[in-house]
């Protein structure tokens, strides 16, 4: 469905990139009809120490010739310069502006289609940039120009200029036929490649479990499979290519020598002078070049074209439904309304037609068997995911459509898997942004990890990535529990914060939570394990994807009885056959 918010700044700027491209692509192209001109240089002078220098033996002649030729050898190297430098200004441009729409569009593809899915484009940027860099462009616009060569071939003889066309033709044809046999090889091979890779990164951030159970010989196996394939594909793809292009290159040393022949002839006949040969030759083999070229590049012309394209699609299919305006949190309820979410390609919802409100200065409690659709609430009221009917109002205010960044600092998220990125203890608490070490420290004291960090290596700078053998379970546990609470969030959301945690951790997690309680914070707690519902003043009970029971948590607990759950049973049928979608 389209978005009715009209503005999507990522595709504006991809549109944005997509003119500055062309206006690069259109300056190197003016520039390169000068540098074609430059080269017609080496052959002029060739043919005016022929037929100028020699026959009269004049120095004065050469002198002037070589000053001549010195100039344009100079010149062609300052506009052979400022063009790659503008390819390289290009490919700086397209990088910088995309790479973070592409990013955020990157992110979001990753929430609806898994890690892989979003982190293909930041290679596709990368190998685009690589590809607008490395000067490939230069041999379309040179063919293009190719007609100064033609027509300065027209002066020497028509003749050379119809050989010249005929080889140009063949060369137009061979690149046909190198599309036609090479495309879709080099596609697969492509997405083999990526596949491939993407499975051996996958596999990699589960080193452990691959070791201790001895999974590698299989997934060696597996690998093995999917290098073989794109291996194959490469190579068909490569030895098409190679095909073309050897018959190419063999043309083009038969162009000299027909060339070559032809001056022959017509000095036979006295149609030119002898002088021309060797200008001719150079001629002819600059005006069938840039074509032989094309069929070199091609792999890269198909690849860059692919990449293009994905980034096209991914970017202008991002929908920023979000608000642009930053919005601080107020002190209102959060309040969940009917709340309904069917993933794409499930025919049935995972929650249906959640509705309850929580206050502030209130803790919520969210229990229920496993599958039940917790965690994917979780993920509706923290607005990473977009409701498909009802909403989640925090303030009054969508958390989904909320805008990011001032919704980031209002609420605080311990998923279930923690989600610790790579960074120091401080910036890993301080979600990687620039902090007061007061805060971080506040924060670590309240998830009680303060003095654990002490006795870290490096403190608070210990690198995370490396803490794996450093800080246990449950310690990682609460560093994500720290990062929850830094900045004193208005809602704060924690999935199974407790499932590492001993009766310490334990501890310290109820008093953090007491204490966001005390300062008016919206808690919301997702547990299997009991022990930490004390804390709460309120609860609800999902099951199959709606609210089984939900109000004071005293009295939610004196209903999960076995007597009361058979009522429950019989409530929740009437409330899920009531929510479902299009049963309304
Ligand atoms: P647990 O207590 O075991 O963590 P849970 O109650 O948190 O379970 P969820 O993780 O919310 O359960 O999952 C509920 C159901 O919804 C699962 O069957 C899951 O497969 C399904 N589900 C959630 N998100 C999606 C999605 N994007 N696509 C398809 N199915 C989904």
């Amino acid at each position: 469905m389209k978005s009715l918010n009209p503005k999507n700044d990522a595709a504006s700027m991809f549109q944005h990139v997509r003119s500055n491209m062309l206006r690069g692509f259109l300056y190197a192209a003016f520039v390169s009809f000068f540098i074609n001109f430059a080269m017609l240089i080496g052959p002029l002078f060739m043919m005016q120490v022929y037929e100028r220098v020699i026959p009269a033996r004049s120095y004065e002649t050469l002198y002037g010739l070589i000053t001549i030729g010195v100039f344009g050898v100079i010149l062609f190297g300052i506009l052979d310069f400022i063009r790659s430098w503008t390819y390289a200004v290009m490919a700086d441009v397209f990088a910088r502006r995309l790479n973070l729409p592409a990013l955020q569009a990157g992110v979001l593809r990753s929430i609806q289609g898994g890690a892989g899915e979003g982190g293909a484009v930041i290679k596709d940027i990368a190998e685009l940039r690589a590809f607008i860099q490395g000067g490939a462009i230069s041999a379309p616009i040179d063919a293009f120009w190719s007609i100064v060569f033609l027509i300065a071939l027209y002066f020497l003889h028509p003749v050379y200029v119809a050989v010249a066309i005929i080889y140009i033709l063949v060369m137009l044809f061979l690149n046909f036929v190198t599309d036609r046999v090479t495309r879709q090889a080099i596609q697969d091979a492509s997405k083999a490649q990526q596949r491939h890779l993407q499975d051996v990164a996958n596999s990699l951030r589960h080193a452990e479990v691959i070791e201790a159970m001895g999974m590698l010989p299989a997934l060696v196996r597996n690998w093995r499979r999917s290098q073989e394939e794109m291996l194959d594909m490469g190579h068909v793809s490569s030895v098409r290519n190679r095909i073309v292009v050897a018959i190419t290159k063999s043309l083009q040393k038969s162009l000299t020598m027909i060339v070559v022949a032809t001056g022959a002839f017509l000095t036979l006949a006295n149609a030119v002078s002898h002088s021309v040969l060797f200008p001719a030759m150079i001629m002819t083999s600059q005006a069938v070049g840039p074509f032989a070229s094309m069929i070199e590049s091609w792999r890269s012309w198909v690849n860059a074209i692919d990449s293009w394209g994905r980034i096209r699609l991914l970017i202008e299919g991002y929908e920023n439904e979000r608000q642009t305006m930053p919005a601080p949190a107020g002190d209102g309820d959060l309040d969940i309304d009917n709340l309904i979410y069917m993933p794409d390609g499930r025919d049935t919802p995972v929650l249906r037609g959640i509705s309850f409100s929580v206050s502030p200065g209130e803790v919520l409690g969210i229990v229920g068997p496993s599958g039940a659709g917790k965690s994917t609430l979780a993920r509706c009221l923290t607005g990473i995911i977009k409701p498909s009917m009802g909403g989640v109002y925090l303030d009054g205010h969508s958390t989904y459509l909320w805008e990011r960044g001032s919704f980031g600092r209002a609420i605080g998220y311990l998923p279930q898997n923690l989600s610790l990125l790579d960074g120091t203890v401080r910036q890993t608490i301080a979600r990687m942004r620039d902090s007061d070490p007061r805060d971080v420290i506040r924060a670590a004291q309240l998830a009680g990890i303060h003095e654990l960090i002490g006795r870290l290596p490096f403190g608070y700078d210990t690198p995370v990535a490396e803490t794996g053998h450093l800080m246990s379970g449950g310690q990682m546990q609460r560093l994500a529990l720290a990062r929850a609470l830094y900045g004193d969030p208005k809602l704060i959301i924690l999935d199974e914060p407790n499932s590492n945690l001993d009766s310490v951790g334990e501890q310290a997690l109820i008093r953090a939570i007491e204490t966001c309680k005390a300062r008016g914070a919206i808690v919301i707690i997702i547990a299997h394990r009991p022990s930490v519902m004390a804390v709460t003043d309120k609860m609800v009970v999902i099951e199959n994807g709606a609210v089984a029971q939900f109000g004071p948590r005293t009295e939610v607990i004196s209903m999960i009885t076995p007597d009361a759950r058979s009522r429950a049973e019989s409530r929740r049928r009437t409330i899920s056959n009531s929510n479902m979608p299009g049963e309304a």
